[in-house]
């Protein structure tokens, strides 16, 4: 017997960066020395003190089920970082832990969108979001924001976006893939249109908020404009500042009735993340902060490497990222160029299928929604980096 595939299955397109990853897995196994530069998570481990609070949980019995909502010592934890680090008060009933920022912004949409409910998202985008909106009834309204608008939505943009069937906006800053951050002038911009559309809730995905560079900080709507906060969903998670990707730990904050109703979904889902993973949570959130920094401090030296060792590289514009740990260059100039095999590169898959085949993996821009783009991660070691920008520029220079 074969199952049928539910149509909501046979539609979702995997993860762009899970399929890549699988692929250079094959290719290592094969024997092909790849360099991958498809990483989205950091290239650290999680730092010692927060791994020892969850061994001690495990010892002390902390091996149950927790409440859905998560536990309370956490939630009491993110009301003091959003409070510490974002100036924002939480109270405990605006606050859910989930599995992973991913969980919560699904379990969000699932809980609001009826469908044809339309759902706006800036282009560049993270692959799972038009996904995750699909998969619940809803329909994504792209916005393109090119290089020449520094890859972020701007207001009138976003006014003509905006239809009476409108329910929600995504806002990902830093973003990935463009490591674009969001200033205070231009969230601005975004709030006075939003004030025109009071139906409209946003949801502010924030994973990669520890990780900016240059002295840009990262900045949400509701502190730019409180009054937001009643139509605002926070997203965040431990994955990407405190480098436990596989933790699953995330949580979002926003208006209480719809916390509830995330609540309420989790419960009849995954009915609580790991216990272990939430108490390791609140050693990450209460700890010492210097790691962060210095993993940032890395990560922007990772940034500046990678932008040196391509500047050269023929047909590669470069957008400096002020955020995240991606380069999303524009690569218009390879374009219409031929392999040495004869093959002209028509699109920027063929672009990361040309490099695949020069040993280093990248993932091309189609999938986030902006193309002619390469997403390559710096979220490596050092001599990946440099192997791998050595590659580009080699195989860059064989096209005639
Ligand atoms: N949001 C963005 C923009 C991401 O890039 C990712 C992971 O790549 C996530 C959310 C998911 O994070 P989590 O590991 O907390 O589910």
């Amino acid at each position: 017997m074969s199952f049928v595939l539910a149509e909501r299955v046979s539609r979702l397109k995997a993860s762009a960066s899970i399929v890549a990853q699988e692929k250079v897995a094959r290719l290592a196994a094969a024997g092909v020395a790849v360099v991958d530069l498809t990483i989205g998570e950091p290239c650290i481990d999680t730092a010692p003190h927060i791994i020892a609070a969850a061994i001690e949980a495990m010892r002390a019995g902390d091996t149950h089920y927790t409440p859905a909502w998560g536990k309370l010592a956490l939630r009491q934890a993110i009301a003091r970082k959003l409070k510490r680090e974002n100036q924002l008060a939480y109270d405990l009933d605006q606050i859910v832990v989930g599995c992973g920022a991913k969980q919560l912004t699904f379990e969000a949409f699932a809980a609001t969108l009826a469908d044809g409910d339309e759902v706006v998202i800036p282009a560049p985008y993270w692959v799972s979001y038009p996904e995750i909106v699909r998969l619940n009834g809803g329909t994504p309204v792209f916005v393109e924001c090119g290089e020449k608008v520094g890859f972020k939505l701007g207001g009138g943009a976003l006014e003509r976006a905006i239809t009476p069937r409108t329910r929600w906006l995504i806002l990902n800053s830093p973003n990935n893939p463009t490591g674009a951050v969001y200033s205070g002038d231009e969230l601005g911009e975004i709030a006075a249109v939003l004030a025109r559309h009071p139906q409209v809730g946003v949801m502010v995905d924030e994973i990669y908020e520890h990780l900016t560079y240059d002295g840009k900080a990262s900045l949400n709507l509701v502190q730019v404009d409180s009054r937001l906060a009643l139509r605002t969903l926070l997203i965040n998670g431990l994955s990407k500042a405190y480098a436990m990707t596989g933790w699953r730990v995330g949580y979002a904050a926003g208006p209480p009735a719809l916390i509830a109703a995330i609540a309420k979904l989790l419960g009849q889902s995954t009915s609580c993340p790991c216990s272990i993973s939430q108490t390791a949570a609140i050693a990450a959130l209460d700890g010492d902060q210097a790691h962060v920094r210095e993993a940032v401090a890395v990560y922007r030296q990772k940034r500046d490497r990678m932008l040196a060792l391509l500047a050269d590289a023929p047909g590669l514009r470069l957008i400096r990222p002020d955020g995240a740990f991606y380069l999303y260059p524009s690569v218009a100039g390879l374009i219409g160029r031929k392999t040495p095999d004869g093959k002209i590169l028509e699109t920027d898959s063929d672009v990361a299928m040309y490099l695949l085949e020069h040993g280093v993996a990248v993932l091309d821009g189609a999938p986030y929604g902006l193309s002619p783009f390469l997403r390559l991660s710096f979220a490596t070691s050092f001599e990946a980096i440099e192997e791998g920008c050595r590659r580009i520029v080699e195989a860059s220079n064989r096209l005639g």
